[in-house]
């Protein structure tokens, strides 16, 4: 679903010197052809933040446009153990039909994608080795990368690294996530973000909320907990369950929900459902839905007494800034962007293990007024830092210092 978007919309929900701020950014960079390249138009927070930057700054004067790469599933399986090995899984191996079949599928996309712009944004592994297909000429290529990079298998990051180091500059999640032996190019930090005014995050009236919960079963009158997450390995279901069944033997009427579904490029999603699935069986209560709906979420964010982010790895976790934004605490592992957003004892808790996240959970079930006062200061969090006007502004600041007369 494309959607429209003007500046002028977010009067209200950030200040207005905010707005005409970036509006004044925008005029230097008015007319600036901007490419955007992932590999899922849905599913998972890139195509999320795409979906929303790409109308605004277009709103604001740039000529911005957004393509998919195709592949296959052999492609994406490829792609998929590049995620994992680049997020630290030191024991995968990079084998030559994997090379092959990257490069040939990178080879075909270029071969189909015009790349005739100013500024070319490629998101994340999948799509990278296009800037082998460079035209000569002042386009600028930038790499943008949503996952950590921290601590990665150096054979993958060898690998990827020939071809970042091609790029005019990269673009990290977080500070942290740069690799220590990333050099010679522009490195820029910009954390995600999430759009108050789409169908996953705009305000619900009560009477929307329960009709929507109700529909999957979920009773409005019980209290309900749960993570929102694609049904991924590094989300951590497993613990998720875990620590709910302990909580189950104290608070008997506790709900929960899993929702998740899975991206286009994600073929491990069908294996974890099946084996959360399997987990929660028989058990009354619980609630594992695998759709991609967007209301859904927002009902179900704006239901919880608090959520769950207990990922073992985490890009940034859009998620968070989603439920925080909704009033919603959020008990959190401390993983990739989860402890930027959850401000221990402020925000909500970071735990170390599940012991800490049962007792925290157990804690905010029976103080409803400790829940409400961390989801207030997580609203405000979310106002200041990780919402879509200061993405856009990031952007357009970089597109800035790229490519501005
Ligand atoms: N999401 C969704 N439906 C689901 C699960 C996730 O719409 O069933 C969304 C979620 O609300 C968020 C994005 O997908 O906007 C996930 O981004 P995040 O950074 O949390 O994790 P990623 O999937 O990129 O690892």
């Amino acid at each position: 679903m494309d959607i429209t978007r003007r500046i002028e919309d977010y009067i209200g929900i950030v200040d207005r010197d905010e707005i005409e701020y970036i509006k004044e950014l925008a005029e230097n960079v008015k007319g600036a052809r901007v490419l955007h390249i992932n590999s899922t138009k849905k599913g998972g927070g890139v195509a999320e933040i795409l979906r929303s930057v790409v109308p605004l700054a277009n709103s604001l004067g740039l000529k911005v446009r957004w393509e998919v790469i195709s592949g296959d599933r052999e492609f994406f399986e490829v792609t998929k153990s590049f995620h994992n090995a680049l997020q630290g899984n030191k024991g995968l191996k990079l084998g030559g039909d994997m090379i092959r079949k990257y490069l040939e599928t990178n080879e075909i996309n270029a071969g189909k994608i015009d790349t005739d712009a100013d500024v070319i944004v490629i998101h994340d592994p999948q799509p990278a080795a296009l800037i082998s297909y460079k035209n000569k000429g002042s386009s600028k290529w930038v790499w943008r990368c949503h996952i950590d990079l921290s601590d990665p298998n150096e054979q993958f990051w060898s690998f990827l690294r020939g071809f970042v180091t091609m790029y005019d500059a990269a673009i990290f999640s977080h500070g942290v996530y740069v690799p220590r032996d990333l050099r010679g190019i522009k490195i820029y930090i910009s954390h995600p973000s999430i759009d108050p005014l789409t169908d996953k995050n705009k305000p619900l009236s009560q009477t929307e909320i329960e009709r929507i919960i109700s529909k999957y079963g979920i009773d409005p009158e019980k209290p309900l907990v749960g993570q929102v997450a694609r049904f991924d390995p590094w989300k951590d279901h497993q613990s998720v369950v875990r620590v709910y069944k302990a909580l189950r033997q104290k608070v008997e009427n506790l709900q929960l929900v899993l929702l998740g579904s899975f991206a286009d490029d994600d073929p491990e999603g069908e294996r974890i459902y099946k084996e959360v699935l399997r987990e929660t069986e028989g058990l009354s209560d619980v609630y594992v839905i695998n759709e991609h709906n967007d209301l859904l979420v927002n009902a179900i964010q704006r239901s919880m007494v608090f959520a769950f982010q207990l990922s073992i790895r985490e890009g940034f976790g859009l998620t968070v800034s989603e439920a925080l934004w909704k009033y919603t605490p959020v008990i959190g592992r401390r993983a990739g962007g989860i402890p930027l957003q959850v401000i221990d004892g402020v925000t909500g808790y970071l735990v170390n293990n599940m012991e800490e996240a049962y007792e925290r959970a157990l804690m905010l079930i029976k103080k409803p007024w400790l829940a409400r006062m961390l989801g207030a200061n997580g609203h405000q969090h979310v106002k200041r830092n990780f919402l879509i006007t200061r993405d856009l502004r990031d952007y357009l600041r970089i597109h800035i210092d790229l490519v501005a007369r």
